[in-house]
């Protein structure tokens, strides 16, 4: 292709929101073998709802929610701010609370007072959220987390958040003071495209993968849902790039796409980064191609522009 053919691939791509950082970016996708998506964010919509809460040790209901909201306050995660919203409004909106403030009301996103005071509070990658409160550990996340604690997650709890899982939900744990005391389930619905475009790849002859650092249960119901076959789960932040290497162990030409600060290692490392252009700033600084429509149906435009650039068949 002529410098003039790329100026001209690169002005279509833009005008279609499809933005590329480069003429090697822009030739080297025509060559793509695999499509490695990020799950949430990326194939869903990653606007995340909590569907349930569920308290296994009689706790209040409210109390419960209290304390799970409490830890997350200091979180950034995607989750923590579903977890807080429902809360929030349990609290304000829901006439059988009984932590409902009259005083408040109105305003409930402003005010924070009714969240309990945490100590020793970190956010632990791929796993949850771990603090103090009145002393007691207080732990949110994953299975992961919690046994790799120590707590015991009780059969009926466990049968729980397997239903959860093969709705494509998410299980979200708790324990204080180091005994298990409940569930949140959570939803993220794909977007609308996300089948259409896994389907439109394998067509193009291109083989499409799903990573997460979500549990397998919920991502090999969310890989169906979408028709993808090969999926890789419980991958902890630092593992998704030596992901998109073992794609291209053989020579294969990769591309990831992702939104979040952790899948930036693996848009470096794939041989094409395509960014999600409402995901997080380091995530579109790591990659090559940034979709600014948020439709994934630019990963296929940002292909196809790929080849008949580059195709000496026309
Ligand atoms: P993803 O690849 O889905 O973006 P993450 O590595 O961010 O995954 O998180 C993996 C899993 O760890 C989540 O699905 C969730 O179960 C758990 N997790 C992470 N952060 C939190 C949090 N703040 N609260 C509850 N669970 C969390
Ligand atoms: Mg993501």
């Amino acid at each position: 292709a002529t410098p003039t053919a790329v100026m001209v691939a690169t002005g279509v791509g833009a005008k279609n929101g499809v933005l590329i950082k480069g003429g090697d970016a822009l030739e080297r996708a025509q060559k793509v073998k695999y499509v490695i998506f990020d799950k949430t964010g990326t194939l869903t919509q990653g606007k995340a709802t909590i569907t349930n809460a569920k308290v296994f040790n009689g706790m209040d209901r409210g109390e419960f929610l209290t304390l799970v909201a409490s830890a997350e306050a200091s979180s950034e995660h995607p989750l923590a701010k579903a977890i807080l919203e429902y809360a929030r409004h349990f609290h304000f909106f829901d006439e059988s609370s009984s932590a409902k403030d009259s005083k408040h009301h109105g305003n409930s996103s402003e005010f924070s007072g009714w969240l309990l005071e945490v100590s020793d509070f970190s956010a632990l990658p791929g796993r949850g959220v771990r603090c103090v409160v009145d002393g007691k550990r207080l732990l949110v996340g994953n299975r992961r987390l919690l046994t790799e604690s120590g707590v015991t997650i009780p059969q009926h709890a466990e049968n729980f958040v397997v239903e959860l899982e093969e709705s494509a939900e998410t299980g979200i744990l708790v324990a204080f003071d180091d005994i298990f005391i409940g569930v949140l389930g959570v939803a993220d619905p794909l977007k609308r495209e996300a089948a259409v475009v896994v389907q439109g790849l394998r067509k193009m002859g291109i083989r499409p993968v799903m990573v997460t650092g979500d549990n397998w249960g919920t991502a090999r119901a969310v890989a169906k849902e979408v028709g993808i076959q090969d999926v890789r789960a419980e991958v902890l932040p630092a593992g998704k790039a030596d992901v998109v290497h073992s794609f291209q162990k053989d020579g294969s030409v990769v591309a990831m796409v992702g939104d979040g600060i952790n899948d930036s290692p693996a848009l470096a490392s794939a041989d094409i980064g395509m960014a999600i252009g409402a995901g997080t700033d380091v995530a579109i600084e790591a990659a090559d191609y940034v979709l600014m429509r948020n439709n994934l149906e630019d990963v296929i435009t940002a292909i196809d522009l790929s080849r008949k650039t580059f195709s000496r068949i026309r």
